[in-house]
């Protein structure tokens, strides 16, 4: 997962493009990068935190009307400085890149792009693919007399080309920023613009609250195979390029996106609080009668508070998190993600003790945190433990940019009983798919990571690659 924002204007956009990154930051953690353009383009990166990586004077060598950011978790490729989005190139044009999401026929497109354009690529990340790919087909264009048919010509042989989820933004040197995404649309790509007296400034990022922080408008989301290009004079044009269906990813509504954007038109915080009160029936037909509903802080709070309005429960905050630690679900290792949960919460005595506690998390992925946190409950003094998961269980890796796990890791392939046995809770209780499809019955969304049903076609091919190498790149650690 990764977050992406590109803007273009008339003055400098630097404090825009940094103010706007931070507020995706929750989307990535292991490195950011932002790229601007001025006559040359201008780049600074680095491993870590955006606050780790730019200061002051790294914002005045970023001059220039327009620029990239992007902060990265790993998905394809090491958490190394090489691999650190944006990435440039100064053929047939000086591009620059960013995307958010995963190239699954990463070794096939490396070995064409080989084969059929002696290009060798430098790092392991995919943007390097899709980037090569498109360039590729733009550099057979008339480079003289480029237009934006063409243009999107290229967008469109790239996505024919390039299988996988990908949200991408691109600037073409002195001819405009373009935005594409793949055929089904997987990963969240949002337009916004602002009315200032020097001109329009137009931009695009994962999510919707970045505008919101920056003051812009949100114009709306970039559709399944659309590409969008604004010129230098800030004219926009748009088009389906290679549309497949709509598979929106459901998790970006479940854990991922932040609860006050809103993605593809829905505000993520009615989206949750929807799936809350759903969990209301089992937790009945259950026949539990909970004294209290806590969440997991702090994807899980909507969930909870909704879930206990439905059930007339109170609901309250039984753990205090530290937020100055990273997301646990995406640090790199398990030993990383066990020391951060402890380090994160804390019990409410208080509160707990001498109570039948409900807890609401979003999702179980490994268990090993869910886990933890029951055990801190019942040595804060809770009578019983009954876990409730928001989304249904994991049962397949997403290939489609959320590093989850490999499918052997994944505690939701097992029985519930199992699962509630290795928890050490008194109930367990999950999200069904059938009435989160119901749910959502008039639209479409990938749910691979619960039905095995990838909406990509060539996926299974690839699957096994991808776990292979996932395997591979765990053995190193
Ligand atoms: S497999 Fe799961 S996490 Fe991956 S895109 Fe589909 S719904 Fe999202």
């Amino acid at each position: 997962m990764c977050g992406i924002i590109g803007l273009t204007g008339y003055k400098s956009v630097i404090n825009d493009l940094l103010f706007g990154l931070t507020t995706l930051q929750h989307r990535g953690q292991s490195s950011c990068g932002i790229v601007t353009f001025q006559d040359v383009f201008h780049s600074k990166k680095g491993l870590g935190l955006i606050n780790n990586v730019f200061d002051e004077n790294a914002l005045q060598t970023l001059p220039g009307h327009t620029g990239l950011g992007h902060v990265r978790y790993a998905t394809q490729g090491t958490d190394e400085l090489l691999n650190v989005q944006p990435f440039t190139i100064n053929y047939p044009f000086g591009i620059a890149m960013i995307h958010n999401g995963n190239v699954i026929n990463f070794n096939e497109l490396r070995k064409s792009l080989y084969e059929d354009y002696h290009i060798l690529l430098e790092t392991s990340n995919d943007l390097e693919l899709i980037l090569y790919t498109f360039s590729s087909e733009l550099g057979k264009k008339d480079l003289k007399n480029l237009t934006v048919d063409s243009i999107f010509e290229a967008v469109e042989k790239t996505q024919q080309m390039v299988i996988g989820a990908y949200s991408a933004v691109t600037y073409i040197a002195n001819r405009g920023m373009l935005a594409f995404v793949d055929p089904y649309g997987i990963r969240p790509l949002v337009m916004g613009k602002k009315e200032t007296p020097d001109g329009v400034i137009y931009g695009f990022a994962s999510e919707s609250t970045c505008f919101d922080y920056l003051q812009y408008e949100t114009v709306g989301p970039i559709e399944p195979g659309e590409a969008v290009f604004i010129d230098e004079n800030k004219n926009v044009y748009r088009e389906i390029c290679l549309a497949k269906g709509k598979a929106f990813c459901i998790f970006e509504y479940i854990y991922f996106s932040r609860e006050d954007s809103v993605i593809n038109k829905k505000l993520v915080a009615d989206e949750r609080m929807k799936m809350g009160k759903l969990l209301a029936k089992k937790i009945r037909k259950a026949g539990l009668h909970p004294d209290i509903i806590i969440d997991v802080p702090s994807s899980a709070y909507f969930f909870a508070t909704s879930l206990a309005e439905e059930l007339g429960i109170p609901y309250r905050r039984g753990l205090a998190k530290n937020n100055h630690i990273g997301r646990s679900f995406i640090q790199s290792s398990q030993k990383e993600r066990e020391q951060t949960a402890k380090l994160k919460l804390n019990p409410i005595k208080n509160i707990i003790e001498g109570k039948k506690v409900a807890i609401v998390d979003d999702s179980i992925v490994r268990g090993t945190t869910s886990k933890n946190i029951v055990r801190m409950l019942r040595s804060a003094g809770a009578e019983q433990v009954y876990f409730i998961s928001a989304a249904p269980p994991i049962k397949n890796p997403c290939v489609y940019g959320i590093d989850m796990a490999i499918s052997s890791e994944l505690i939701g392939r097992n029985e519930v009983e199992e699962i509630k046995k290795y928890l050490e809770v008194d109930a367990l209780i999950y999200q069904s798919l059938e009435d989160l499809q119901e749910l959502y019955k008039e639209e479409s969304f990938c749910y691979a990571c619960f039905s095995g049903k990838y909406p990509v076609e060539e996926t299974s091919e690839y699957l096994s690659e991808i776990e292979t190498e996932r395997l591979g790149r765990q053995a190193q650690l």
